[in-house]
């Protein structure tokens, strides 16, 4: 069983984890298994809930959605005496070597904090084309690409990776273009010369509209009257990272702001790992997992060792050998048969 009392205030933990997405519930699954008293504080924003069926997980071959993945993935957390928090950490800082996270709701604290923030795409600034994310609008070629296979599909960008998207979305489709939506193309020689050799058009103009269908895009239209059939879009406008947190601890970044880990997720703060498409990872749920998984695997090892070098292993010890007498007597055994 989890030893709580060892932590009296009830907002202090053994490890936290910021970010209850897919990194941040393998992490829990794995931390409380190891019996370690571990929170999740989840502001509630995966990314994964915008993908009503994801095929490229392991397991499912008939698809999973999104929203079930994480329900299961908190219920089997649960099961294993995580506790949950619904808060939105705003601020983190290291008080007497704890981790004090500042939430909207309440003030905890830790020894080793996980941070599994993820990341937040930017959509792109079309009007009406919320409502088809994760159905017709994507972000990511790797997870959706297969999907689209010899659709008519809209790439909107308009620099070296918008080209780079299109250029990679030929294994899947003959029927590709370029919208810059009224940008003045960004790309290089390299690249331009790519977009003629595989002759992909490029629509320069703004896109004001998108027409769609429940969900189902149907056309660009631009605001000289033009109109371009597509079925699918996809968007490369960049990434934010939410990397706030590592920032006020002082842990490295790389140049796109995504936090850098060793390969146990550790960061260059000590005690703080990071996990998901918060760190340089190809951001796809597989990995994430993965990558939760280990730096649960990491945190435990560290508690592991700290409690030998400190001399804390199992705290609970003495009562343990009092009251539940778990060490089996070594009595000596009487020989037989032997005369004095
Ligand atoms: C439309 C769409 C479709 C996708 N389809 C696929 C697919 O088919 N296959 C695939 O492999 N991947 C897909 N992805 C990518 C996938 O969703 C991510 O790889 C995965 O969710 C990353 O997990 P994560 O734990 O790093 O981040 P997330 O799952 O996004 O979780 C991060 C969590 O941290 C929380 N958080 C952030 N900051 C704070 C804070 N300060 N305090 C408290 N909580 C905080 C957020 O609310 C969120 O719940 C898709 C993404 C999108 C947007």
């Amino acid at each position: 069983m989890v030893q709580h009392s060892d932590f009296d205030d009830p907002n202090v933990r053994e490890v936290i984890v910021v970010g209850g997405g897919i990194a941040g519930l393998s992490a829990a699954i794995y931390l409380g298994r190891a019996q370690r008293d571990t929170l999740v504080i989840d502001s509630g924003h995966s990314m994964a809930k915008w993908e009503p069926v994801v095929e490229n997980y392991l397991g499912f071959p008939r698809g999973v959605g999104g929203e079930e993945l994480l329900e299961n993935g908190r219920l089997q957390a649960e099961k294993h005496e995580v506790r949950f928090a619904r808060d939105e950490i705003k601020n983190v800082a290291i008080r007497d070597a704890m981790f004090v996270l500042k939430g909207k709701k309440k003030t905890y604290r830790t020894k080793r904090l996980l941070l599994a923030t993820g990341i937040f795409h930017l959509p792109p600034e079309i009007p009406g084309v919320k409502q088809c994310l994760g159905h017709s609008m994507f972000f990511c070629k790797d997870c959706d690409g297969y999907r689209v296979r010899e659709k008519r599909i809209a790439i909107v960008g308009a620099n070296n990776e918008a080209v780079e998207y299109a250029l990679g979305m030929l294994y899947y489709s003959a029927c590709v273009i370029v919208a810059t939506n009224g940008d003045r193309p960004r790309w290089d020689k390299r690249h331009a010369r790519w977009l003629e050799e595989y002759e992909i058009p490029v629509a320069r103009k703004r896109i004001c509209d998108v027409e769609h269908r429940r969900r189902k895009i149907r056309a660009l239209e631009f605001g000289s009257g033009e109109r371009v059939k597509i079925d699918y879009l996809f968007t490369t406008r960049g990434d934010i990272f939410h990397n706030q947190l590592a920032k006020k601890l002082g842990a490295k970044l790389d140049s796109d702001g995504q936090i850098k880990v060793d390969q146990c997720m550790r960061t260059s703060v000590p005690r703080l790992y990071a996990s998901g498409c918060v760190t340089p990872a190809n951001c796809q749920m597989i990995i994430a997992a993965g990558q939760g998984a280990a730096a649960a695997q990491a945190i435990n090892r560290d508690l592991f060792e700290e409690s030998l070098a400190t001399h804390s292993l199992r705290r609970f010890r003495a009562a343990q050998l009092d009251e539940e007498k778990t060490v089996p007597e070594i009595s000596k055994t009487k020989r037989k048969g032997r005369k004095k």
